[in-house]
């Protein structure tokens, strides 16, 4: 009952103050129920881009919410939870990536949309699990030679399916989600579910990702899903993909690779959150402000991706 009512007052909200709700997959069901739009980072950052409404109410966490503001610099962007950072995110500073641009200047930046603004003007490109072969590849066939930052694991998966020719370098961070998602974990639920696909996110593990039916981003698997015949998917993405996932295709079953694949700062979000932040009150909430230069060099980074990923 009360979460009809607070999804009821949000709608109303959403209209008078001429707002849209943005939701990453992997916030929690209620929150998805009342987005306008739900996606991965690379259709959230398109549509709040495209959106003409004046107001973004982005559910996901800090990244994310800089990077609309990027895209948007004349809307209003607010974050619901101002804590809901990414450990990804947070394995690389500025100063240690301008370290190594000063001492290796030939170096092609690529850098993965999970970093905070302020790392993203230090990039040349940026880019999502959606689009990342593609844009590296592009700077390979240059012959350039690339830092790609913070996900190790995606890197590690480039390498691979060039077959290290040649290596793209890479830093050392991670996503703690899908890094620790293991292969006994996958053989132990194969044996619950023998005949299942396996759908699993490029920032899992390679000796892991070897093991796929399918590897791709949050939306490249719900495409993957309703497209197949199959009917059991064993998944290993963060599980608020089941929302979608079983809205889309209501006579297949899924199976979380493992238990732990719940990212703690993208489910502090509550749906009295988005109405607080709708309201902007209470102390929880964050509009997102960034100042004219960083806007416009990160900004360069990921239109660029934009562009090249057309
Ligand atoms: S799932 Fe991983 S990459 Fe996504 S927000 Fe959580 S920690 Fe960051």
């Amino acid at each position: 009952m009360e979460i009809l009512e607070i999804t009821k007052r949000i709608q109303e909200l959403k209209k008078q103050k001429n707002a849209i709700i943005l939701a990453h997959y992997y916030q929690n069901p209620e929150v998805q129920a009342v987005a306008d739009y739900i996606g991965d980072s690379y259709q959230l950052s398109k549509i709040a881009k495209a959106n003409t409404a004046s107001v973004i109410i982005f559910c996901g966490v800090h990244f994310m919410a800089e990077t609309a503001k990027i895209l948007s610099p004349h809307k209003k962007v607010i974050l619901p939870v101002k804590n809901a950072g990414c450990s990804m995110a947070d394995s690389i500073s500025y100063e240690n990536l301008l370290k190594f641009k000063h001492e290796n200047p030939n170096y092609i930046i690529i850098g993965y949309v999970n970093t905070s603004a302020i790392v993203k003007t230090l990039c040349d490109v940026c880019v999502t699990s959606s689009n990342a072969i593609k844009i590296i590849n592009h700077y390979k066939k240059m012959g350039k030679k690339i830092m790609y930052v913070p996900d190790q694991n995606l890197a590690k998966y480039v390498n691979y399916l060039n077959q290290n020719n040649p290596t793209i370098d890479f830093w050392d961070g991670e996503c703690y989600i899908h890094h620790n998602l293991t292969v006994d974990e996958l053989a132990r639920q194969k044996t619950f579910h023998p005949n299942a696909k396996v759908i699993l996110h490029p920032e899992a593990r390679l000796d892991l990702l070897q093991k796929a039916d399918f590897i791709g981003s949050t939306k490249e698997m719900l495409d993957y899903v309703k497209k197949s015949d199959a009917t059991e998917f064993i998944v290993g993405t963060e599980e608020g993909i089941r929302y979608c996932l079983e809205k889309d295709n209501p006579t297949k079953k899924f199976y979380m690779l493992s238990p732990k694949l719940v990212c703690g700062t993208m489910k502090m979000t509550k749906l009295i959150d988005v109405e607080n932040a709708l309201l902007e009150q209470g102390n929880r909430y964050e509009e997102i402000k960034l100042d004219q230069e960083t806007i416009e060099l990160a900004g360069k980074a990921l239109n660029k991706m934009l562009e090249l990923s057309e």
